[in-house]
This record gives C-alpha cells, structure tokens and sequence, in this order.
C-alpha cells in the first residue's frame, strides 16, 4: 500500500534509527528493573541515571528535578493536579489559557469539578496572550498558572520569560506543556517550576515523557504505589523507553541549531508558493514567534472536512488535535476562526518526512523537505479539491486558473479538460 505523504509531525513522529539502537539492549539483554538490588538491577538503574542526567543537562534542570512519566498528558496531570493538592491551605484558584492541549484543559476541567476556580485567558486574532490579561487574572490565592510553550495546533510561542516573572514576583507557580517545544525551538527551566515533555513528538518513542519540577515546588503524588521517583511517580520505571527518549532529545538538541532554520525556510517557501497560487488562504497564528515547521491555514469558502477528506488520501495533514479528531479545533474556535463547517488544515513538517521518503524510495533527511520546499504535490491536491464546484467560489476559482505558476496538468483540472 502506499501511504500518503506525512505532514502531520505534531500528531507523532517516528522513532530515529539511532534511538531504536539506544533502546535494543533494554528489552531483553539489560532487562533489570532499576530498583532491584541485583547486578541486573544496577545496571537499569544506571541506564536511567544516565537518561535522567543526560535530559536535565537538556533543559537546565538538576537530575534530582526530572519525574519519568508516561508522557506530556501523564505529566500535565500530574503538575497541575499535583499542585492544586499540596497548595489547598495557599488557595484554589488557577489560570491558564484557552488554546490549551486538552491535557492540560481537561485536568483543569476536573480541578473545577472538585471546587476549584479557573480562569481561561483568551487569545488575540493570532493566537497570542496579552500579558495584562494575565497579570490582571493572578490572585493572592492562585497556585498555579499554566501556559503551553508551543501550541500543538498553530505553533505559536508564549513569551515564557516574561510570563514566569509575572508569576515569580507574586510567589505563584508556573506550569508549561512544552510537549510540542522540545528539541523544536531552544528551551531551558530557568523561567519556569514545572515543564512536560513526551518524547514521540521528537523521534522518540510513544509512552514516556517527564516532568521537570523544580527543588522545592510542592507536589502531591497521583499515581499510589512503590514509592518510586521519589515518592512523585509509582510504578516500574520503563528502561528502554526512558533510554530512548534521552537519546532522542540528545540528537533533537544537537541538531536544532541547523535544523530550525532550515524547517522554518522551507515552511516559508511553501507558504510563500501557496499564497501566490491561493491568495486567498488565511494563515492561522502569528509567523512569529512560532514554531519552525508549522503551518496553519484556512481556505476560505472550502469546507475544511470536506477539503481533508479529499486530501487525506495523498497527504496526512490534520484540522487539529490528534486527540481530538472529529470535533472542530478548539484552538481556532477560541478567537472564532471554526466557521461552522470551516477549519484550519495544519501542514506540520518534520525532519524526516517518512511519508514522501517511503513513497520515492528514497533513504535520508532531504527527501520529504525537498518536496515540502516544492509545495507541488500540497498546490496540486488543495487545486483539485477547490476546483470541485460546490467548495470552491468562483473568486478562488478565477484565482487558480489564472496564476502562472500551477502546472500546465492542474489548469486543465482546473479548466475542466481533463479529469484528475
Ligand atoms: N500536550 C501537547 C501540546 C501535545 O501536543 C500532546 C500530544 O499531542 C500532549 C500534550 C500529549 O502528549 P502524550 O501523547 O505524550 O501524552
């Protein structure tokens, strides 16, 4: 079967081969569980130190500061419910922000449930947070603010500097999804107390993730049980995966300093080619700050499920959350993007690409940016779906067929000579 061309690197990426190899000694060699007290267990335990040491060294943390955790949605749990509960006597109110990932808007959701109050700021027209609107949220008995680093959906970054000193000079803690940040744009601790990761956002493996909290920050414990990570998360630590998520943000941290540029050029490229074919298209979210390989656009006129079913075939991109298909995207619903029946289509590019390097058969990192920097195959798709008469108007239609640079193939689409 061939799959469509994958564009959809906020949803997951593939494990890199390098990781794989870091991780293949853990399953059935090195099989010790690290808090046995044998030589089996000793060198678990020494794989996840080194894991453990590797990561806080990452992110400007102590290893002592890193929590394994299935991944971000186990780790925002644990920040924001764990510190809602070690702060009951200091108070029960939290901030955060509309355009959260649901693992951070439905633990929230829950606090809410038990009596707490949240308040969710808003957004401007471009997905950004005006800091007065914080600053005004924050209470004498807020006991946490949690803001994302980078949205899953239009990419755009939150000033967490600024931001971390509006909460420190108030003594309230601050709490960051960097789910989507990690090994994308250049993050350390320094403003923060609590921060998630996942590693399969950056070619790690599915199912592990940390939490960063900071010495100090009072955390209650969710999970029950063992005792282990320092009474903050029970259970059986998962060797392989925690190996492999060190080496993936290892090689993610390495290579950032070439490979955003890069991301970011070819993104521009293809929003640059889009818009002079489609001049129509509505980029979702401010250019910048944002990250380097997002990009987030409505088509106005075109029904955005419609526009994804037609695309999915040829093309794996998203209209929002992987853990929210079906509904509409909250995220742009948050600032009324989400017309009924409309939606953003997300275009989020990776490294590798493994969709268009599996199809030409090709091997290394250059195959599926290349055709990312083309924007053929994404022009040609959006150019035959907007060609069907009931989602396109005849404006964009007039558009298409009228611009220089579709090819010859897609203006006879367009123009009804020849069929698809
Ligand atoms: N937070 C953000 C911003 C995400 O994008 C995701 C994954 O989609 C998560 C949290 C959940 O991460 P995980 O799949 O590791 O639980």
């Amino acid at each position: 079967m061939t799959k469509p061309l994958y564009f959809d690197c906020h949803a997951t990426t593939p494990v890199a081969e390098a990781v794989v190899q870091a991780m293949a000694p853990y399953w059935s060699e090195c099989f010790g569980n690290p808090a046995g007290a044998s030589v089996w267990g000793w060198e678990a335990e020494a794989a996840v130190a080194q894991a453990r040491a590797t990561m806080a060294t990452a992110i400007g943390a102590l290893p002592s500061e890193i929590v394994f955790t299935s991944g971000a949605t186990e780790a925002n749990n644990l920040a924001i419910k764990g510190v809602a509960e070690a702060c009951l006597a200091r108070g029960r109110h939290l901030v955060t922000v509309q355009t959260e990932h649901s693992a951070v808007l439905a633990p929230c959701a829950y606090l809410a449930r038990l009596g707490f109050t949240v308040d969710y700021l808003p957004v401007n027209g471009i997905g950004q947070l005006d800091l007065s609107q914080l600053a005004a949220a924050l209470r004498p008995d807020t006991v946490l603010v949690s803001i994302m680093a980078a949205n899953n959906e239009i990419g755009v970054l939150h000033p967490l500097a600024e931001i971390g000193a509006l909460c420190r000079e108030r003594g309230i803690l601050l709490h960051t999804d960097a789910a989507q940040a990690i090994g994308k744009i250049p993050l350390q601790v320094a403003a923060v107390d609590l921060l998630a990761l996942t590693a399969h956002k950056c070619y790690g493996p599915k199912g592990i993730g940390a939490l960063y909290v900071r010495t100090g920050t009072p955390l209650a414990p969710q999970l029950h049980g063992g005792g282990q990570e320092a009474e903050r998360r029970s259970g059986t630590l998962n060797v392989p995966l925690i190996v492999g998520m060190a080496k993936a943000m290892t090689l993610a941290i390495a290579a950032l300093p070439d490979e955003g540029p890069r991301l970011a050029t070819l993104r521009d490229r293809l929003w640059a080619r889009l818009t002079a074919a489609l001049p129509d298209l509505i980029l979702n979210g401010a250019l910048t700050p944002r990250l380097p390989h997002n990009l987030n656009f409505s088509v106005p006129g075109v029904n955005g499920s419609a526009l994804l079913a037609e695309v999915r075939p040829h093309l794996t991109v998203s209209s929002g959350s992987a853990c929210a298909t079906g509904h509409p995207s909250h995220v742009l619903a948050a600032w009324a993007i989400a017309r009924p029946g409309q939606c953003g289509v997300a275009v989020w590019a990776g490294e590798f690409s493994p969709g268009s390097r599996r199809r030409s058969g090709r091997r290394g990192g250059g195959g599926g940016s290349a055709e990312i920097a083309d924007g053929k195959w994404v022009l040609n798709r959006l150019n035959w779906v907007c060609h069907r008469p009931s989602w396109v108007s005849n404006r964009t239609r007039e558009v298409l067929t009228g611009t220089n640079w579709v090819s010859n193939r897609t203006r006879e689409v367009l123009t009804g000579t020849v069929g698809f």
